[in-house]
């Protein structure tokens, strides 16, 4: 029986990992949950699931569970000391790390280190501080499993095989809502048409990152760090089916690739019943129903992110760090409407142009940088980005 704290529960990758929980009692067991604001949704959780532990960010939402909840409830925290007791308790065994964007960090960092396995979906904790994240994996022994679907293809690929007969990873990409749009339609762009993912449901900073392709930028840092390999050698293949979730390249000119119908569930429950898999209730996949699956090179010119992306991860250090707090500072703008869909990544272009990379040594430092990537976007944004 897996003891698991789901950090994000209420969000689409809590909501999936919930409903394999529920599948699979005699396998998992919720030991603690949290979330951000969505206060009612989680009471729904508590009651359904038993935790012990539950932590909010807000003081007055932690308040406000107390009563609904009554005494006979869960210890309810808040803050990040909340989240940091949750990730670390000793009664959990395996963190399912779902929260989103840099907040996420600091928690799986505490997971990390009281040796807690991790079901990793919060990309942006390996974007800002891959290294220290790795290393301390290592020192303190637990595991690392990837839920995001292309990471856990190629996870699946690598298995039984040599890392020094790996010629290159190739991430796939479904290409997003303006894959056939021409870049002069992309001027128009309303947040409600970035939202529209074609084949997946997620969460909004991540459908947003999936309309700029930002997402797939991070996505290579993030399997730059899970399989040590430098960012030329991880490559981009548009296919807009979402049928082959990534592939491995070997030196001898084999490629092994991991396909299955999008649905997050087959990942998250590879990751939280690795080595062992999951008897799912989903739809198979037909491929002859299918018949095509199509394939292409991503266009730089109109997603520019993506070679932000590439030029962050080559320069390593800071650079990553700041530039995916310029990208949530560009999402949220975006979303309320202050910026334009291009201008997302005209402002962290800028916010990297003024920033000095720095090595990284420890979390401060890493917080640092993700705070500097705000601020500088902001300062931008407020004087008028052109
Ligand atoms: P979401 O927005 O649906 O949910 C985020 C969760 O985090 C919610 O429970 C929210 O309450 C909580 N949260 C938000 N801000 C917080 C903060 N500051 N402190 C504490 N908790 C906070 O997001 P999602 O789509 O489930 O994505 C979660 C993570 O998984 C992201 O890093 C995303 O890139 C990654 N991911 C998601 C998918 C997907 O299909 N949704 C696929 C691959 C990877
Ligand atoms: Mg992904």
């Amino acid at each position: 029986m897996k003891q698991l704290a789901i950090l994000g529960s209420t969000g689409s990758i809590g909501v999936s990992t919930l409903q394999i929980v529920a599948a699979f009692p005699d396998k998992f067991q919720v030991t603690a949950l949290t979330a951000g604001r969505n206060i009612d949704l989680l009471v729904q959780q508590v009651r359904r699931f038993k935790p012990k532990l539950v932590a909010v960010i807000a003081e007055e939402d932690a308040e406000r569970l107390k009563k609904i909840l009554g005494s006979d409830g869960p210890e309810i925290l808040c803050g990040v000391e909340g989240l940091i007791h949750c990730a670390s308790s000793p009664q959990v065994s395996t963190v399912v790390a779902a929260i989103v964007g840099a907040a996420g960090l600091v928690p799986t960092m505490a997971a990390i280190r009281s040796g807690k396995d991790i079901a990793l979906a919060n990309k942006e904790t390996l974007v800002t501080a891959g290294s220290l994240v790795i290393e301390a994996v290592r020192e303190y022994g637990g595991r690392l499993l990837p839920v995001d679907s292309e990471h856990s293809a190629i996870f699946q690929s690598l298995e039984g095989h040599q890392s020094e007969d790996i010629r290159r990873l190739i991430l796939t990409a479904s290409g997003g809502p303006f894959r056939e749009w021409p870049l002069s339609r992309l001027a128009s762009v309303t947040p409600a048409d970035a939202l529209a993912h074609p084949n997946w449901d997620m969460g909004q900073k991540i459908s947003i990152d999936s309309a700029t392709m930002m997402n797939k930028g991070l996505e290579v840092i993030e399997a730059r760090w899970l399989f040590d390999l430098p960012v030329e050698r991880i490559a981009i293949h548009v296919h807009p089916e979402s049928i082959i979730h990534s592939m491995v390249e070997y030196r001898d000119g084999a490629v092994l690739a991991q396909l299955g119908i999008p649905d997050m569930q087959t990942p998250i429950a590879y990751a939280l019943s690795w080595p062992d898999r999951l008897p799912l209730q989903l739809e198979p996949l037909d491929l002859c129903r299918i018949g095509t699956l199509n394939f292409s090179e991503p266009d730089q010119a109109k997603f520019p992110c993506l070679g932000l992306a590439y030029a962050a991860g080559q320069a390593g250090g800071s650079a990553p760090a700041v530039m995916n707090a310029a990208n949530e500072v560009a999402v949220e703008a975006f979303l309320d409407r202050h910026i334009s869909f291009q201008q997302i990544p005209q402002l962290i272009e800028k916010v990297l142009e003024q920033h000095t990379v720095e090595d990284l040594t420890n979390i401060d430092q890493v917080l640092r940088a993700d705070l500097y990537g705000r601020r500088t976007a902001r300062d931008i944004i407020a004087g008028g980005l052109t």
